[in-house]
């Protein structure tokens, strides 16, 4: 499989100080593979994989890395840059920035998943629930409407979803024309100060004029904010056309990937963005209102590539930086910002390094040996690489928030590295007087901080 033969090639590289034609060659291939494996479309995977020859080639390998990891490192990047990595953390919020109502306008072929995401975003708006950053968008008050007018089965659909969110549903009927549809929706909802109003849409089975003049011209009428594309991430090396059909007609603002939780990888997230330069904001992962989730440029650039083991060859690499590493850590403390189990794992991962664990349990923070139950060598080994077990178990996003970690995804990690739940939550308690200890630090300084090693 894959990761056997990118391991493979990541090692035979060692010892070389630059990329090179040569000694890249062989990784880009399989990174190519991946790509199509994984639905991405030809020619986005030319442009992807062109581009991180280009940027690798030359690269001077640093520290301990050999250049097939300096390479991965470089793909993992660039892919998750890409997805949106580079759009800042707020890339996949709505942007309500309106005088009200705020109107979200839904574009996409029959069977995207347009009703459904209306559905899902009115609930999301309505409950004003948490980003992925943790902000909050504030509760709305929310109408939808459907200029559906061709399938009177759509309509219904949309009042249904409307009722289940708990929101308002203005009813329109097939006899009416789209536009007028809309002008009654903008003056209801100005008239009854909605917050926001979704416009569900009309699509048919493939790109045609028809609707794509219909669609702009319900554009022009109703000014959105948002105008999102909707795209079922199965249609694998087709959404590229699409996207680029819709992108050309309507000035799209975000993309929502629809339908991630079959078993697609998710390769249309990467050439509808390719296509279209804006952020996917939004992926369905299920049939039912709650199915809906801000996208992670990351978790998509990892799931494109196949495997989290491509991450952790990725995070080997970094690791091995230690310096880097630690430097990280002192300016996020000195920043005053939190120390959450992302520094924890980074943390341990350099204890790690350092070998000889008995006399290192010695230099470490009191209750942190403590906690590690005063243990020799070998067995304070083995607890480390236990928790670093847990630690990798989780995602990274709930590393960055482990008020995040409810019984459930306890279970689950539990399950993943292979420990009792006990065991998660004892390392949970113990980075909680970790923290303490670090705002112990920020404020009584390095003097403080010895004292509490011991040193
Ligand atoms: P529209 O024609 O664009 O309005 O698409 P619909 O909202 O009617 O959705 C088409 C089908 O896809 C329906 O059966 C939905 O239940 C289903 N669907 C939509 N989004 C998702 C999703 O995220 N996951 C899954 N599994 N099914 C979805
Ligand atoms: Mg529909």
């Amino acid at each position: 499989n894959l990761t056997n033969r990118l391991s493979r090639v990541v090692k035979t590289l060692r010892g070389e100080a630059r990329l090179t034609e040569a000694n890249t060659q062989e990784i880009l291939r399989e990174v190519r593979m991946a790509l199509l494996e994984a639905d991405v479309a030809l020619p986005v995977v030319r442009d992807f994989v062109a581009k991180v020859k280009e940027k690798a080639l030359g690269e001077e390998v640093v520290g301990s890395l050999t250049p097939g990891q300096a390479l991965v490192g470089v793909v993992h990047s660039e892919l998750t840059a890409l997805m949106g990595g580079d759009l800042g953390p707020y890339a996949a919020e709505l942007s309500l920035a309106q005088q009200p109502p705020a109107i979200v306008l839904m574009a996409g072929l029959q069977g995207a998943g347009k009703t459904t995401t209306t559905g899902k975003l009115a609930r999301w708006l309505r409950e004003g629930l948490h980003t992925h950053e943790g902000r909050k968008t504030g509760k709305k008050k929310v109408l939808v409407v459907s200029a559906d007018v061709y399938r009177p089965a759509a309509i219904e659909q949309l009042r249904t979803v409307a009722a289940q969110a708990g929101v308002d549903f203005l009813p329109s009927n097939t006899e009416q024309s789209p536009e007028e549809i809309a002008r009654n929706a903008l003056e209801h909802a100005r008239r009854y100060h909605y917050d926001v109003l979704l416009v569900d849409t009309a699509g048919r089975l493939g790109v045609d004029e028809a609707m794509m003049r219909e669609i702009s011209a319900l554009h022009a009428l109703l000014k959105p904010i948002e105008t999102l594309f909707v795209v079922d991430a199965m249609q694998g090396q087709d959404a590229v056309n699409v996207a680029k059909a819709f992108n050309d007609a309507l000035p799209l603002t975000g993309v929502v990937l629809t339908k991630l939780d079959g078993d697609s990888r998710g390769g249309a997230a990467l050439s509808v963005r390719h296509v279209t330069g804006r952020p996917v904001k939004f992926v369905g992962v299920s049939e039912k209102l709650t199915g809906l989730e801000p996208f992670h440029p990351e978790r998509m650039a990892q799931r494109i590539l196949g495997m989290g083991d491509i991450v952790s060859l990725v995070e080997q690499a970094q690791q091995a930086i230690d310096q880097q590493d630690a430097q990280k850590l002192a300016a996020k403390l000195k920043s005053g910002s939190k120390f959450d189990l992302n520094d924890f794992r980074d943390q341990l991962a350099q204890v790690s390094k350092l070998g000889d664990m008995g006399s290192l349990m010695e230099k470490l923070p009191a209750q942190f040996a403590q906690a590690a139950g005063q243990l020799k060598g070998g067995q304070a080994e083995q607890q480390m690489r236990r928790m670093r077990g847990i630690l990798d178990s989780m995602t990274p996003a709930e590393r960055a928030k482990p008020e995040l970690l409810k019984a459930s995804r306890k279970r689950r990690i539990a399950t993943g590295s292979g420990v009792p739940v006990q065991e998660v939550n004892r390392l949970l308690s113990q980075f909680d007087q970790m923290q303490g200890m670090m705002k112990q630090m920020k404020k009584g300084g390095m003097a403080k901080m010895m004292r509490a090693m011991g040193g």
